[in-house]
């Protein structure tokens, strides 16, 4: 039996262990992390991802722990910049605002139950590869596999190893973010974003079920360049939301109201490769194409 090994255990790692197993190849998932659960924010899965999971037959599952968004809308001022209907484009398309760990969850537990192997606190740490096969050298050993697929997301090395001509390129901005509970948003189905000019955007994602609390959550993202983090980290959490009240009020009422509002910080990076694979090993997802999560893109594209 043709015998593939996949780095990572992301959205990608998982999405292709199932796909490949149901077609009779062996897997094995190598993943650095021991307890791989992703904490995240919420994800916007757009009708072609809504495709994959019904092809994996997970659509209703995670639909089930999804919001429904209809449209993607944001204002500047009281001037509407945004305004973007998944109706206009088919009738029945719309979104889905989904927590990350509960897309993870789904993915585990199928992957786990069609057969496939993973090694948790495993990575891989370098590869050799010919025509015949690939060596993986991972932390407990070395594995001889017909194919390897390189899944370990944005700032992978194993990428860097393959004779493939790619860019990695950090974008200069990046966002503060958090889920939030709350029962009476009055936007349960809209991607809402407000905007000063081209330097800040405050966005709220509808994001489902929170795994945690079972409450229906929301992500919040404010969006800064990078050089703006560390001002705002020594400013703190009450200046963050006197800065927030100044774009949007109910907002700010929101997260200092909120008991424990734990501000995360996201970068990303712009990875390009002039090809996806070389001999028998491939790369996909963020370690293949990352891109700028504003595009809502980089979950359905693996
Ligand atoms: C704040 C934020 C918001 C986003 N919003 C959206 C959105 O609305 N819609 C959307 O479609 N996308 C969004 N994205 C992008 C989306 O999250 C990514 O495109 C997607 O998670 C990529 O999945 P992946 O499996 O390729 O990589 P990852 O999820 O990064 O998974 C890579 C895995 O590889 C493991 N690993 C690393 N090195 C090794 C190694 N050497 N060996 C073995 N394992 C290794 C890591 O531990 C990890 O588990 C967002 C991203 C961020 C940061």
């Amino acid at each position: 039996m043709t015998h593939i090994a996949i780095a990572g255990a992301g959205i990608a790692g998982l999405a292709a262990a199932i796909l490949l197993t149901r077609q009779g190849y062996r897997v094995t998932v190598f993943e650095h992390v021991a307890d791989p659960t992703p904490v995240g924010a919420g994800l916007l899965l757009q009708p072609s991802g809504q495709m994959m999971l019904q092809n994996l037959g997970l659509l209703e599952m995670v639909r089930d722990k999804a919001a429904i968004v209809h449209s993607l809308e944001g204002y500047s001022g009281s001037w509407k910049t945004l305004d973007l209907h998944y109706a206009s484009v088919q009738q029945d398309w719309h979104g889905l605002g989904i927590h990350r760990a509960s897309l993870h969850q789904i993915l585990w537990d199928c992957a786990r139950n069609s057969g496939v192997t993973i090694h948790l606190g495993n990575g891989i740490a370098d590869f050799i590869q010919d025509h015949q096969q690939v060596v993986v050298q991972h932390r407990q050993g070395e594995l001889g596999v017909d194919g390897l697929i390189i899944a370990n997301g944005t700032r992978s090395q194993l990428r860097e190893r393959l004779d493939i001509k790619q860019i990695h390129r950090p974008y200069p901005w990046g966002a503060f973010w958090t889920v939030l509970d709350k029962d009476d948003w009055p936007f349960p189905h809209i991607l809402m974003q407000r905007y000063r000019g081209a330097r800040i955007m405050l966005g709220i994602l509808p994001t489902g079920i929170n795994p945690s609390t079972k409450r229906t959550c929301y992500s919040l993202f404010w969006s800064l360049p990078k050089t703006a983090f560390s001002e705002y980290q020594h400013a703190g959490l009450e200046e963050l939301i006197a800065r927030v009240r100044a774009v949007w009020p109910e907002v700010a009422d929101w997260l200092s109201g909120t008991p424990t509002t734990s501000i995360s910080i996201a970068e990303y990076a712009d990875v390009r490769l002039a090809s996806y694979h070389q001999q028998n090993v491939v790369v996909l997802g963020d370690a293949a194409h990352a891109m700028s999560p504003q595009l809502g893109q980089g979950a359905n594209m693996p």
